[in-house]
């Protein structure tokens, strides 16, 4: 948190900023701020490479990809996180295979 007074997150639709409030639902049915945890749920450790705007607390409603709601990243943090975004999310879906 020293030299990141560039980076903003908002939704590149419409430039809603996520308030902290828990307004993403993954499918196992956690309820969380998935700006905490950079898209993944903590409940199953699945990561999700969209994130909706959510449209109850003033967001457009629109999806967009997750790497999308951050501005101002400089060009190789940018193209860190995208290569974490790609990375396929075993951990979620691995675990039942024999
Ligand atoms: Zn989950
Ligand atoms: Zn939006």
């Amino acid at each position: 948190m020293s030299n990141d007074s560039s980076l903003a997150i908002y939704c590149p639709r419409c430039h809603w900023e996520p308030d902290g409030g828990a307004h993403w639902q993954c499918t196992c049915g956690c309820v969380w701020n998935t700006f905490d945890t950079g898209a993944v749920c903590p409940r199953c450790q699945r990561r999700w490479r969209d994130t909706d705007c959510p449209p109850l607390p003033g967001g457009c409603g629109a999806t967009s990809p997750h790497i999308d709601w951050y501005h101002g990243l400089d060009a190789a943090v940018a193209e860190l996180m995208e290569t974490a975004l790609a990375v396929p999310a075993n951990v979620c879906c691995g675990r039942n295979e024999p």
